[in-house]
C-alpha cells in the first residue's frame, strides 16, 4: 500500500501575530471551521475561535486552541455527525473516467 501524503498541517498560532505571516493583510476574529489531521484520521470541527486573514484567508490559532483540537481527537469524543470524503489520487495526463 502506498503511503498517504497526509502531513499534519503547520498552524502558525494567534498569540504572536497582530497582521498576517504571508500577506501582512489585517486579521480579525472569527468562528469558522477546522479541519484537523490526527495521524491519518481527519477531524472537522465547527465553531472554533480563531484569527483569519482578511486578504488571503489564513487561519491562525491560539496555542490554547491548538491544544483543544488534539486533546478533542485523542480522547474520540463522540462525534456532531459523520461526512464522507471522496479522495482522489492526483493524475496528469492521463484520460479520466468522463472522457476529458
Ligand atoms: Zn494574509
Amino acid at each position: 500500500m502506498r503511503q498517504r501524503l497526509l502531513a499534519r498541517r503547520e498552524w502558525k498560532t494567534a498569540d504572536m501575530v497582530d497582521k498576517c505571516y504571508f500577506c501582512k493583510g489585517k486579521l480579525s476574529k472569527v468562528f469558522t471551521t477546522i479541519d484537523y489531521r490526527w495521524g491519518d484520521r481527519l477531524f472537522v470541527i465547527e465553531d472554533v475561535p480563531a484569527t483569519i486573514c482578511q486578504q488571503c484567508g489564513e487561519k491562525y490559532l491560539d496555542s490554547q486552541v491548538y491544544k483543544e483540537l488534539e486533546r478533542m481527537a485523542r480522547c474520540e469524543e463522540p462525534p456532531l455527525t459523520r461526512v464522507t470524503v471522496d479522495v482522489f489520487e492526483y493524475k496528469q495526463g492521463e484520460s479520466l473516467s468522463c472522457g476529458t
